[in-house]
């Protein structure tokens, strides 16, 4: 780099970076506004003196040399590039600099002008993003501790992710395990030293590229992409992988890790969306684009990982004792943005995506350790009825998932109920095999929503269930359809008859309860009794009642 004549002094002057220019001595011969505010140094103290008083004293050797070096040979060694080292300030700190030196000659003189830039901000950050990818600050590598940790969590979460489903569902879950190293492998084996591919959860994986370009992002992506044109074979099953790639820059995309990854989700949403097997870039525009349901999704993995869900108990009550006999566990999610967010809204959507089975089983395991924690306390034990949907029951380690939280939570599967739809018997071929296993283990099953489904009641005499829930819509039209009530009293005599127990949900006013009693309807659960309501809260209850 060759600069004519001395620099503008105003420009100098106004820059926020330090400008210093220095003879071929590395004697100080200007000190702008920026040197002063970013090394202390006023100018009057600075002019005359070796430039090397802005470095510590471990740099100044080399630095001399290489200035010498520069100067008989001609040939430069940091001179027009851009440099990261420490700087030194009056008061005896150091702090990151970032410095590009530039030559130039007049009058057969050779000087040295350094810009510098205090980058302890942009450290600051890039530092805590490295932390965040767990990058060991050595090798640049993952750390091994949370690598191993991430990893283990991460292959549990597995199931949950569409391809990888699939794949499990068809194969196993061991071959859906090997399909991701091996991908994990490819993704790692086409990297540079400095990058770092780590693994999000399920089949998402995130590339670290330090001191990169949109540029060269645009041309790395589609070697990703790429990688995976040729099939992968494991045990002679031949599988496709379709890569979707969301990028995002930074700074311009995020300055901290939390936007970064959340943009860079956004990104690969968005091409997804579009039919995979493809890269995108950021842009801001694209929150409004992805759509509602994509932002849905986005959040409920997220709700899972931030622990934004909790469980709500709805007490049941004997009808003519008026005793509470168990409660229903009820997920809520309160998104920090979007706030309550029904289940109506989100179950349905988490059935679709398979990430009801990680939410399943964490309700799951929530209630059992609540209810265990009430018997702890010494309240009289309950049962506590846990929904699960048709697809959960489609998981082929449902059983074993089950039995594994009972033993964890230490409760007695006497005191659990699973609350199944009529859909599970229709949906599934396994449904009345896996129920057995369930039933003989001691869990109590009942049907939810009956009378909404196609199920007669004689059909329900071949599988091996306890109780029937009558539906809301039919409670609460006791009073206005007279086929309606004719259908409660119905559904109630012919459960008795196959030893069934019946509760009806959605009792609001006293009047239905009277109907219920009448006809000897067995438990009744609704906002007459109570809403659902927080663990503490219902803890709260029992305390005083007992
Ligand atoms: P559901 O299993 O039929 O649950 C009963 C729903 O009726 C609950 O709504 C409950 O809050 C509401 N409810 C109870 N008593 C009354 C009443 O007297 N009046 C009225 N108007 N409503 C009453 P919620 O909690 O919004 O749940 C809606 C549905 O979401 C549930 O229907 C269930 O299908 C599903 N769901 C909730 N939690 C879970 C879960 O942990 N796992 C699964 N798979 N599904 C869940
Ligand atoms: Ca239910
Ligand atoms: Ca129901």
């Amino acid at each position: 780099m060759e600069f004519v004549g001395f620099c503008d002094n105003s420009v100098i002057e106004s820059a926020n970076d330090a400008i210093i220019l220095a003879d071929s001595m590395g004697t100080i011969i200007s000190w702008n506004y920026g040197a002063q505010h970013i090394f202390g140094y006023h100018e009057k103290d600075t002019i005359g003196k070796k430039l090397q008083i802005i470095l510590p004293e471990r740099y100044r050797e080399a630095h001399k040399k290489g200035m010498e070096r520069y100067l008989s040979t001609g040939t430069p060694h940091v001179i027009g590039k851009t440099v990261e080292l420490q700087g030194l300030r009056e008061d005896g700190s150091e702090f990151p600099i970032e410095l590009s030196l530039a030559t130039w000659v007049e009058e057969g003189n050779t000087y040295f002008s350094s810009i510098i830039r205090d980058i302890t901000e942009r450290k600051k950050a890039e530092e805590k993003i490295n932390q965040m990818v767990y990058l060991d600050p050595l090798t640049g590598l993952p750390n091994r501790h949370l690598l191993n940790d991430r990893l283990t969590q991460a292959l549990d979460q597995a199931r949950e992710n569409k391809q990888i489903k699939y794949i499990n569902d068809t194969l196993g879950h061991a071959m859906g395990d090997r399909l991701l190293i091996e991908v994990a492998k490819r993704i790692r084996d086409s990297m540079g030293k400095m990058d770092t591919v780590s693994r999000q959860g399920g089949d998402e994986f995130i590339v670290l590229l330090p001191n990169t370009t949109s540029d060269k992002v645009t041309k790395k992506a589609p070697k990703i992409v790429h990688l995976f044109t040729q099939s992968v074979v494991i045990s002679e099953h031949e599988m496709f992988v379709t890569p979707s790639i969301g990028i995002s820059l930074y700074p311009s995309d995020g300055r901290d890790i939390e936007t970064l990854i959340k943009n860079a989700d956004t990104a690969m949403y968005r091409i997804k969306e579009q039919g995979k097997n493809s890269f995108q870039f950021y842009t801001p525009d694209m929150n409004e684009i992805v759509s509602q349901k994509m932002k849905l999704e986005m959040g409920l993995r997220k709700g899972l990982e931030r622990g934004e869900f909790k469980v709500y108990y709805q007490p049941q009550m004997d009808v003519i004792s008026g005793q509470m006999i168990g409660v229903e566990a009820l997920i809520r999610w309160q998104h920090p943005e979007w706030g309550h967010i029904s289940p109506d809204e989100f179950i349905p959507l988490a059935e679709e995506t398979g990430l009801i089975i990680p939410i399943g089983e964490w309700v799951l395991y929530e209630a059992c350790y609540q209810n265990k924690i009430w018997q702890n306390m010494g309240y009289s034990p309950m049962r506590i009825a846990v929904n699960i949907s048709s697809r959960q029951f489609q998981q082929n380690n449902l059983v074993e998932m089950i039995s594994n939280t009972l033993k964890e939570t230490e409760l007695d599967p006497q005191y659990l109920e699973l609350e199944l739809t009529e859909s599970i018997i229709q949906d599934s071929k396994y449904a009345i095999t896996t129920m057995q296993k369930l039933k003989t283990m001691g869990i109590h099953l009942s049907i939810d929503d009956f009378g909404t489904g196609y199920s007669s009641l004689s059909y329900l005499k071949l599988f091996p269930i306890d109780s029937l829930k009558i539906d809301r819509s039919f409670t609460s039209n006791i009073f206005e359809d007279s086929k309606d009530a004719a259908l409660v009293h119905t559904i109630i005599d012919m459960a008795h008859n196959l030893d069934l127990i019946v509760i009806a949900e959605g009792v609001e006013p006293q009047e239905q309860l009277h109907f219920l009693r009448q006809r000897q309807c067995n438990e009744a659960q609704g906002y007459f009794f109570s809403r659902p309501v927080s663990g503490e809260d219902l803890s709260i209850f029992l305390k005083n009642r007992s």
